[in-house]
């Protein structure tokens, strides 16, 4: 696992170092030489005594003792070299660059399985293989370009992918974002993503740490491990953004309740990340943007000040940030008019606060500090300051660093002229600042940082469900869809409130049953999965003769094994289930539209286990909160209610975790309640 000999080596040793730069051994030790790695620095090549003047060792016999060995040599040649410098060099943590294991063959999968065990044995670390390496602020233990900023305060990056890693690297240079460590994971052998994000989560120092990481992975191979730590760094005050690939798996699945058809394993990662209360990104441009927001003071309200000196971004600024649910409101008053009076005419200082293509460093200042003291109702700025070209601009951008340096409140700058005011952005830049060039690409990361979810409470645990009974019916099943009275007395033992309702298999009991329930009545055939697509669903139901007609055509359809009967309840269509995903766990559903559900897909994920304020912030997440809420003058939803059912479900199916797929559609909620009318839950054992 990650120790200090990666982290901070006093020697490094390149196996398969070359003079040729062109090659991984050759690139990774001139990266270490242009970085000025302070320690010892060897080679092992075996047809060379010197290497870009390090000196190498032709046997290995002569090289002293090192802690970290970078390998750049093919893959059948990696376990011996490994096992020599484990036992006999004391070598504790390894890098290797080369490909040609796991990811390539079932050969290459033994011999990685090797050099994980013989690291192992001396509890050694090793990142990769197949990898582009490791950096740190101490050395620039990779093979590729370029090599970023590298300060204690900067990103703290970890990357399922090689390229990828540079390809995130080259898209935050530009904006001036800074790393702290970069982990290039390979084929994760022994250290992964979640490993290192342990590492970083208990090795946390509040003083030193940095407080951004990026993450982009691949594969999930153990969300608990992500899940526990990613809350945990971000309790501890950390931003967390990851990209996740390769997320459009569900529609391969057959899926043959509602929630297996709406549930898909991506929607399981955003889940996670939501309940991490990690940043969701979908490109590289998007996670370094976003990491740039997180570098800047944090965003506490809604209320931005939008100060330009040309109107086009402004404007564009201003609807992504509305759109998003962020504010730019209106600037007027006293204190407005006098700093109006500081602009030159034609400037207006509504919000956006425009001074003009002629405006100048002190306008900004005096614009900046009106924002700082004077509007109190502002809790952020955006600058928009770039150059047609004609006189340099460096007088603004050093004004901008001042100010940046003594507001409180955040101030994030769009320097869009990236050709004209080159030098002076660069300038900016050297400063340790960083630059938003496309003011909606900011605007829609800042909407995005601002609704990140806080990580989640834990789950809540009802009292009042009864255990035993819930596990005597599944253990006393087999797979499948459980039968109609299972799935009521389950619903039961949950607590989740259900309508009445019997099953009847003539004529006679029919009538007598539906005039025990009252009319109007609903009857419902037994046995086809979508009672509603084989006509197999009458409403409204008021009179015997109906009864006995309808029992007469439902009792011929296929595979109708009897009739359920329930009282006709009114109310709005909800929907709640369950899916479990395969090393998630379950995810609890909720959503609205009954039978239009797959129609509309207006639904919510979150895994288990929920808490009541989870389970809250997912029905006030639905497009259609609003009929949840009630809208013109038709009662909404009990909410309160609606939520507890969601706890319930999730309750219910960490009891049992054979429940395989569940889904209570609808559920027909008003003011006063909210009860399952159908539901249906498939086991697998
Ligand atoms: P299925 O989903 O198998 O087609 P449902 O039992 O969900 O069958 O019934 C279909 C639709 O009929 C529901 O979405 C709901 O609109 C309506 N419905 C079902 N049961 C009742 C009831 N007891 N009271 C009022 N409406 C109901
Ligand atoms: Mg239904």
């Amino acid at each position: 696992m990650i120790n200090q000999q990666l982290l901070k080596p006093s020697g490094i040793v390149i196996v398969g170092g070359s003079d040729d730069v062109r090659k991984p051994g050759g690139k990774v030790l001139k990266n270490l030489l242009d970085g000025r790695f302070p320690g010892d620095l060897y080679v092992l090549n075996p047809k060379m005594d010197e290497v870009q003047g390090v000196k190498s060792f032709r046997d290995p016999s002569g090289l002293p003792d090192v802690d970290l060995a970078i390998l750049a040599i093919a893959a059948k040649y990696c376990p011996d070299t490994v096992r020599m410098l484990a036992r006999e060099k004391n070598t504790r943590a390894f890098i290797v660059l080369s490909a040609g294991f796991s990811e390539e063959s079932e050969e290459g999968t033994k011999l990685e399985n090797q050099i994980v065990e013989i690291i192992d044995e001396v509890n050694g670390c090793l990142i990769g293989p197949n990898c582009i390496g490791f950096l740190n602020e101490h050395y620039h233990g990779v093979f590729t370009t370029p090599i970023p900023r590298l300060e204690p305060e900067g990103c703290d990056f970890i990357s399922g992918s090689g390229a990828t890693a540079v390809f995130i690297m080259e898209s935050g240079m530009p904006k001036g974002l800074s790393f702290s460590s970069v982990y290039s994971v390979g084929n994760s052998a022994q250290i992964g993503v979640e490993d290192v994000l342990k590492y970083l989560d208990e090795g946390f120092d509040p003083a030193t740490s940095s407080r951004v990481k990026l993450l982009y992975i691949e594969s999930i191979e153990n969300p608990d491990l992500l899940l526990k730590h990613a809350s945990s760094l971000i309790q501890k005050g950390c931003k967390i953004a990851a990209i996740k690939a390769g997320g459009s798996e569900a529609g391969s699945r057959a899926a043959t309740s509602h929630t297996g058809a709406l549930a898909s394993s991506d929607m399981a990662v955003g889940a996670l990340f939501r309940k991490a209360g990690i940043v969701r990104c979908y490109s590289r441009e998007e996670l370094t943007t976003i990491a740039s927001v997180f570098k800047h003071k944090e965003l506490k309200g809604k209320n931005v000040a939008i100060i330009t000196h040309a109107g086009g971004p402004a404007v564009l600024l201003t609807d992504v940030l509305s759109n998003g649910g962020l504010e730019i409101p209106e600037i007027s008053g006293p204190k407005a008019d006098k700093l109006l009076e500081k602009l030159y005419p034609g400037s207006s200082v509504s919000n956006p606060i425009d001074f003009l293509a002629t405006g100048t460093a002190g306008q900004l200042g005096a614009i900046i500090d009106a924002c700082e003291h004077d509007f109190d109702f502002i809790d952020a700025m955006v600058v928009i300051f770039g150059s047609p070209g004609l006189v340099p601009v460096f007088d603004v951008y050093e004004l901008l660093d001042r100010k940046m340096q003594t507001c409180k409140k955040p101030i994030y700058p769009v320097l869009p002229s990236v050709i004209n005011v080159r030098k002076e952005i660069e300038a900016f830049l050297a400063k340790g600042r960083i630059n938003f060039p496309d003011e909606v690409v900011l605007g829609e990361a800042l909407v995005k940082v601002f609704h990140a979810p806080d990580p989640a409470k834990p789950g809540d645990e009802l009292k009042d469900i009864d255990r035993e009974q819930i596990r005597k019916i599944i253990d006393g099943s087999s797979g499948g869809y459980l039968t109609p009275d299972k799935v009521q007395q389950l619903l039961i033992a949950a607590g989740i409130s259900q309508t009445r309702e019997v099953v009847v298999h003539s004529r006679e009991d029919a009538v007598k049953e539906a005039e025990n329930l009252r009319f109007p009545v609903v009857m419902k055939v037994v046995g086809p999965v979508h009672k509603s697509d084989v006509g197999g669903v009458v409403l409204d139901i008021n009179t015997r003769t109906q009864v006995e007609e309808e029992f007469e055509k439902m009792i011929q359809i296929n595979e109708v094994k009897g009739i359920l009967i329930q009282p006709m309840l009114s109310g709005i269509e909800l929907f709640a289930g369950a899916k479990k995903e395969p090393k998630f766990g379950h995810l609890i559903l909720c959503g609205l539209g009954g039978i239009f559900i797959e129609v509309l897909k207006d639904v919510k994920a979150s895994l288990a286990p929920l808490s009541m304020e989870e389970a809250g912030s997912m029905i006030q997440d639905l497009r259609g909160y609003g009929i949840v809420k009630g809208v013109r003058g038709q009662d909404g939803v009990n909410e309160e209610q609606f939520a507890e059912i969601l706890v319930r479900i999730s309750n219910l199916v960490k009891i049992a975790p054979e429940i395989y797929e569940m889904d209570i559609n609808p559920l027909l909620g008003n003011r006063d309640r909210v009860v399952a009318v159908d539901a249906r839950i498939r086991i697998e054992k």
